[in-house]
């Protein structure tokens, strides 16, 4: 019996639930909240029709922020979205602004579970949400570079004729345009990744996941299966207590950010980071997105 509250019902939000009731997953009550609340119901009405066929039994509501009391995970994916041409970034003080308040609802209620972001930009909503809440830094999870991530795989696959699941291979640092792919570490079955990709070809995979968002926001205006799937794939780590290795955005006490790194995930959130090595340029890579992160968080307007 698992109880998850999602706050923001748009694109991301829904894709999320859906793909929840299309997997096996121990959650048992899905609470919805956003501040359009016709829509809301519609979308509890439309998801409850899943259940003849869905392998779970998830009993999907319209919501409010008393469900925060007793639930296990809440979910958030409210707040604005980039436009054509717009930064992840870009999103900041409006975000910001809807977090505040967000955050400070479900904490009236008394909860006392794990939060899991989806809103951007990522690493700055996640580490406000730590903020606002006061909760312990491993009930604070965001989805960091998971997307990313399983784009890079996708893509290797893709072009290797390889399942994506066989690939050991990472996006690191922030979600948005200073992430990269520590290439020293990536293998197939132990196999450097350099013996099947030139250096031109791994580079050139590497952009198009960076750039990925664009080119999906230029055709269709918003990303949003993808993400759900993450979320879904997080949800039932933290619930079914894993142990799974996903490079979310957790704390980083060092320079006191969130940011995206392979992180071992279990029913108390973010348990611990796996640190990697990475060659000279990786690190000046990561310490960059490491600045990126911390420079936005300076530059919100409190
Ligand atoms: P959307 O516009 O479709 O949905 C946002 C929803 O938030 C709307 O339904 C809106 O009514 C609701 N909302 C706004 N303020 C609210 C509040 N105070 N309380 C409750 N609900 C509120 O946008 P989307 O496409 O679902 O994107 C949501 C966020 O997810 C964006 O910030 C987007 O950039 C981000 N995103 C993240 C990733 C990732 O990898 N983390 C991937 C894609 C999108």
């Amino acid at each position: 019996m698992s109880k998850v509250v999602l706050i923001g019902c748009g694109n991301v939000g829904m894709s999320y639930a859906y793909a929840l009731m299309n997997q096996k997953t121990s959650v048992t009550e899905l609470s919805l909240i956003d501040l359009d609340e016709k829509r809301v119901e519609g979308e509890a009405m439309d998801l409850n029709h899943c259940l003849a066929f869905s392998p779970s039994k998830i009993n999907v509501k319209k919501g409010s922020y008393v469900d925060c009391k007793d639930a296990d995970i809440v979910v958030i994916s409210a707040g604005a979205n980039q436009a054509v041409g717009e930064t992840r970034m870009d999103l900041i003080n409006k975000n910001s602004k809807i977090f505040k308040s967000i955050v400070s609802n479900v904490m009236k209620n008394g909860f006392n579970g794990i939060f899991l972001v989806a809103t951007n930009p990522l690493d700055v909503m996640t580490y406000l949400t730590w903020k606002y809440s006061g909760l312990p830094t491993n009930k604070v999870i965001g989805s960091g570079t998971s997307l990313d991530t399983s784009r890079l795989r996708f893509l290797l696959g893709d072009k290797l004729g390889i399942n994506p699941e066989s690939i050991n291979a990472y996006v690191i640092g922030e979600h948005g345009d200073s992430e990269f792919v520590p290439w020293s570490n990536a293998d197939i079955a132990l196999e450097p990744i350099d013996k099947f990709l030139s250096v031109e070809e791994l580079n050139k995979i590497a952009l198009d996941v960076k750039n990925a968002a664009y080119e999906i926001i230029n055709r269709k205006g918003a990303t949003f299966y993808g993400i759900g799937m993450c979320l879904a794939r997080i949800t039932n780590a933290i619930l079914g207590d894993e142990n799974t290795i996903i490079t979310t955005s957790t704390y980083d006490e060092t320079n006191n950010i969130f940011i995206g790194l392979p992180t071992v995930i279990n029913k108390d959130g973010a348990s611990k980071k796996i640190f990697i090595d990475l060659n000279e340029e990786e690190t000046k890579q990561l310490q960059n997105s490491i600045e990126v992160i911390k420079n936005a968080i300076n530059s919100i307007d409190e």
